[in-house]
């Protein structure tokens, strides 16, 4: 029995599943997660002493790799002051100066400690500025785990919502109207039945929950057509692209303007940390400022907030972080796909920036109803083939691959090798 096993049959009788979030069970892959001991630079080590080319990267965060010396010094340095005080400090300030001063839709930022809260405190800002109730999101774009985002895909773009988690109340779930992603018209049609009902249309500008899926421009465009003529709020959440596809995410990326951003964990570099922001009417209205309650006692948090502020401000001033990332991530899918092409494989690989998917289906991926149309079963035997030649990937189809900024090409290119071998046995 390997460590890691030994781990998990203990977890499993102590943790529902074995883990803290459900996607680190392997519940689609089957067999044991693998225990993580520590993180360096590009790779992840078990406590097996399995050493892994990690592609989820904390989903995300990790966009300089783990362990850089200049987040560890900045959180060391903070550590030494003290962990927590619950009450203001310069960090927060300079936090939300470094956040407005980047992206340019948000006049004014709050902080929370993940990309649930985050967003469930922008669809309340959103639904205390507009007076209104009802939230559309698309099918297959993840929000986090509050009641009211935790809509399943209904059959058709009309359906009310109808709870995907045991334990939500119908209520809760009532106002949130489905769409369909890349479809402008299945949006058009709910601000036609509801034109004064609609508080916001929440949006992952590039669908990586359902795996990566790229927008096509005329679509978010078409979302900001339409909340302006109605009267809604736009939001971005950008918990896994925001600081990623370029530092001002992906309203910078495809030149679109919401009018609120959510931010997740990125902003603070592998510490649990989110955000929320936009324009200076709809924020003057949180607490104590105005009348929509949101609060948080870890908020802002002076360790957080200094290892977020370290890895932020590096971006910043080190723009060619993100051209030889891009640059490396396009080369890279598209080797895949050029693999995929010699190997006679018509399996679709959808990339944008440094994040990306391969999926199991000769459907081009466009919505949540063709992701689905992957083969999940090729996907494990796939993971667990990659997993055991020491890449770590996330271990579902319906995520993303992230790269970070320390892998090279030549670690890159032997992911490569192993992908053709594996395809040409295939
Ligand atoms: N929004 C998006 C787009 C996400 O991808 C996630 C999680 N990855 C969340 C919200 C929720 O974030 P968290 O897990 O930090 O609550």
């Amino acid at each position: 029995m390997t460590r890691s096993e030994e781990l998990f049959e203990k977890a499993v009788k102590l943790i529902p599943g074995g883990v803290n979030s459900p996607v680190r069970a392997f519940g689609s892959i089957g067999g044991c997660p693998r225990f993580i001991d520590h993180a360096d630079g590009a790779y992840m080590y078990d406590v097996d002493g399995n050493k892994y080319l990690d592609f989820i990267n904390s989903w995300g965060p990790m966009i300089l790799g783990h362990n850089n010396p200049l987040i560890r010094e900045a959180v060391i340095k903070a550590c030494e002051k003290g962990l927590s005080y619950g009450a203001a400090t310069e960090k927060e300030v300079e936090m939300a100066e470094l956040i407005t001063g980047i992206v340019p839709s948000i006049d004014m930022v709050r902080m929370v400690n993940s990309g649930t809260e985050a967003v469930m405190s922008a669809v309340r800002a959103a639904r205390g500025y507009t007076g209104r109730n009802k939230i559309v999101k698309f099918m297959g774009c993840y929000h986090g785990h509050s009641d009211a985002m935790l809509v399943q895909a209904g059959s058709g773009v009309m359906t009310a919502g109808i709870p995907d988690s045991a334990g939500v109340p119908g209520g809760c779930t009532k106002d949130t109207l489905s769409a369909v992603y890349n479809d402008v018209d299945s949006v058009k049609t709910l601000f036609e039945t509801f034109p004064e009902e609609i508080a916001a249309v929440i949006v992952e500008p590039v669908a990586a929950n359902m795996g990566v899926v790229e927008p096509k421009r005329e679509f978010l465009q078409g979302l900001r057509d339409l909340c302006t003529k109605y009267g809604a709020v736009l939001i971005f959440d950008e918990v896994i692209t925001g600081f990623r596809l370029q530092l001002d995410g992906a309203q910078g990326f495809y030149g679109i303007q919401p009018d609120m951003t959510t931010f997740g964990k990125i902003i603070g570099a592998g510490m649990p940390v989110g955000a929320y922001g936009g324009k200076r009417e709809i924020m003057s209205l949180i607490s104590p400022a105005g009348p929509v309650y949101q609060a948080g006692t870890l908020s802002g948090n002076p360790v957080a907030m200094s290892a977020g502020l370290a890895q932020l401000n590096y971006l910043k001033d080190h723009p060619e972080v993100y051209t030889g990332l891009n640059a490396k991530s396009d080369w890279f899918f598209g080797e895949m796909k050029n693999i995929l092409e010699e190997c006679g494989k018509n399996y679709q690989i959808n990339h944008v920036g440094s994040i990306g998917s391969l999926f199991f289906t000769e459907t081009p991926v466009v919505n949540y109803a063709t992701a689905k149309s992957s083969d999940t079963k090729a996907f494990a035997e796939y993971f667990k083939y990659m997993l055991e030649n020491g890449c770590h990937f996330a271990p579902s189809q319906f995520e993303a691959i992230f790269l970070s900024a320390i892998q090279t090409k030549e670690e890159l290119s032997g992911v490569l090798d192993m992908f053709h071998a594996y395809m040409m046995r295939k």
